[in-house]
């Protein structure tokens, strides 16, 4: 019998496909003393030769869809194979020893990886996670523990997981994964922000998906509705592929809104943006008619690699975006890692609060060298486009001054040097931390813009922490504390003749659209493909309406009450 979990709807559209499980193997290992050395040798030589066939596999594979600079990992992860050094010394153990393989697989692989980890060139320090992947890998096998990897996928399937990390999303090959659930995680966490750039159906925080079902059983993920059918009835099948026809005619109908202006029914003129995290996202936004980027997430680019991305590599990356928004504003995020979105190779100590520390600004301030080189590359592509540089996670005016101190600095060295940099470069803050949201009169007097960062901001306000679908029920974009906070930005802006955006997913929430267009956003940033479902929703409403609603809601006592209010006003009509 079917069983249908109830979860998060994070990407919308329906997925149906049979699972795909992802899961971190346990690779716990015992010492234990071996009698018989020549069948651990065995077991040894052929974990050893198995790791080998799947690494040419996967380097071949990678090699072949996503080009030689992406396999090159496998490439190192080949040579730590070969290397008779490492190998050698496993043996070595195995036999005068008398260890079991799989304890001296984890020994030999922690002495080499913590030799490597403290020699002082950078070089050195990365083989230590070539060494660290390369031993998971034979350890699995000596332990004969399944290791599945997203890179190995090559039919139809609907992930299913604990969690994805940013950059497990990152990996997801649309035209395999049909759609991902999973256990944790809420709308705004990182991976459930990609699904929806990658328009891939996702639900998540259904807390027992990975228990419900297993390898190959069928799965229904309902990314509108935030349900997941875990092995449908043919009748269920045949139902939700009804609903799959009706969502793809209505984004059809949504498509003939591409290259209209973003208009409400009274002629008052809002500008959709879309947020992204790779130029690799640029085809949706084009195809999904947005009139710039309002997010551009930088700090992707910093992932899924083994070290820092060098100025030319960001130079080329920021300037392919201006050049193909084609004069449109492009508003870049500088780099805001921390919270879900992890750099390995920075080595940074594990932290209690991880959203609470240090990361974002916090880092970039410190790291001096790191930021200047992603300013200089800001800079440089500015010349090409419309560049606006934004700081994400400022919570004093200092921060800012710090960070624009630094920017002008390079500027002028840049200029000085001969390379040309437009000098028309806006320079705003992401508002995601209440004490800037509290301050924005203050700030207002010197930032270009505001971009209101309500992910953020809502799990600061609540204290709720926005990975966690325990307290999800907190995350309340409607509540009137979050409102007033968005009107006291979006005021101050105005006060000092600024703009303010919003790129936090609540500027493409269809309850949230009326409220802050009677706020008076003047930026809309959003996920690509909810860009024309909300032009769609705003030529429908009048801006004198929704300032008299907005000004209600500011008044009520909960979020209920200002959602029925939106909903019977605007929606269910
Ligand atoms: C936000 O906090 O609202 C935001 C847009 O930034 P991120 O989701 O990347 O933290
Ligand atoms: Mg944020």
């Amino acid at each position: 019998m079917s069983q249908t979990l109830t979860g998060i709807g994070a990407s919308s559209g329906i997925a149906i496909a049979k699972a795909f499980r992802l899961e971190t193997p346990d690779l716990t290992v015992e010492k234990t003393t071996i009698e018989d050395v020549s069948s651990e040798e065995e077991k040894l030589d052929s974990a050893l030769a198995a790791s080998k066939e799947e690494l040419e596999k996967i380097k071949e594979k990678t090699k072949n869809e996503l080009g030689e600079e992406h396999a090159e990992i496998f490439s190192a992860h080949l040579l730590v194979l070969s290397d008779p050094e490492f190998v050698d010394a496993i043996r070595g153990k195995v036999k005068d020893d008398k260890v079991n393989a799989a304890f001296a697989v984890k020994e030999v692989s922690d002495m080499f990886v913590s030799m490597f980890e403290n020699m002082d060139n950078e070089y050195m320090k990365e083989r230590a996670a070539d060494i660290r992947d390369v031993s998971k890998r034979v350890l699995a096998h000596v332990l004969g523990v399944k290791m599945v990897s997203l890179a190995e996928i090559d039919e139809e399937v609907v992930i299913i997981a604990d969690d994805l990390t940013p950059s497990d999303t990152a990996q997801l090959n649309g035209e395999f994964v049909k759609g991902f659930a999973t256990d944790i995680g809420g709308r705004t966490s990182h991976s459930a922000i990609m699904a929806r750039s990658m328009e891939i159906p996702a639900v998540v925080g259904t807390k027992e998906v990975t228990t419900s079902a297993d390898f190959d059983t069928m799965m229904i993920v309902d990314g509108i509705d935030g349900t997941v059918i875990v092995d449908p009835t043919d009748e269920e099948i045949a139902a939700y592929e009804m609903k799959q026809d009706e969502f793809a005619e209505k984004k059809k109908e949504w498509a003939k809104l591409v290259d209209e202006a973003t208009e409400s029914k009274d002629g008052h003129h809002v500008e959709l943006a879309a947020n992204i995290g790779t130029p690799n996202d640029l085809e949706g936004v084009l195809n999904n008619g947005s009139e710039g980027i309002g997010l551009y997430r930088t700090e992707f680019l910093y992932m899924g690699r083994d070290e820092l991305p060098t100025e030319e590599e960001q130079f080329s990356a920021y300037k392919k975006v201006v050049e193909d928004m084609e004069g449109k504003p492009v508003v870049i995020r500088t780099l805001d890692i921390g919270g879900d979105k992890e750099l390995p190779y920075l080595d940074l100590p594990k932290e209690m609060n991880p959203f609470l520390g240090f990361r974002a600004i916090r880092l970039c301030l410190e790291k001096d060298e790191m930021f200047r080189t992603q300013l200089r590359a800001l800079l440089r592509a500015s010349a090409f486009g419309n560049l606006k540089i934004m700081f994400p996670m400022i919570a004093t005016l200092d921060e800012f001054r710090q960070a624009k101190a630094m920017l002008s600095e390079e500027k002028e060295k840049l200029k000085e040097g001969g390379t040309e940099v437009s000098d028309e470069i806006e320079v705003g803050i992401m508002v995601e931390i209440p004490s800037t949201a509290v301050m924005a009169n203050t700030f207002a007097k010197e930032v270009d813009f505001f971009s209101i960062g309500t992910n953020d901001l809502i799990q600061y306000t609540m204290a709720a922490d926005r990975m966690n679908e325990q307290v999800s029920y907190l995350y309340q974009p409607y509540n009137p504390a979050i409102l007033r906070l968005v009107k006291s930005v979006i005021d101050a802006a105005h006060q000092e003749g600024k703009w303010a955006g919003m790129c936090g997913e609540m500027a493409g929430d269809e309850v949230a659209i009326p409220l802050l267009l009677g706020l008076g956003l003047d930026e809309f940033s959003m996920s690509a493909t909810s860009v024309l479902p909300a032009r769609s929703q705003i030529a429908q409403l009048t801006k004198e309406e929704t300032e008299q609603v907005a000004e209600r809601a500011l008044n009520m006592q909960t979020s209920d009450d200002v959602k029925a209010l939106v909903e019977e006003t605007f929606i269910d009509k």
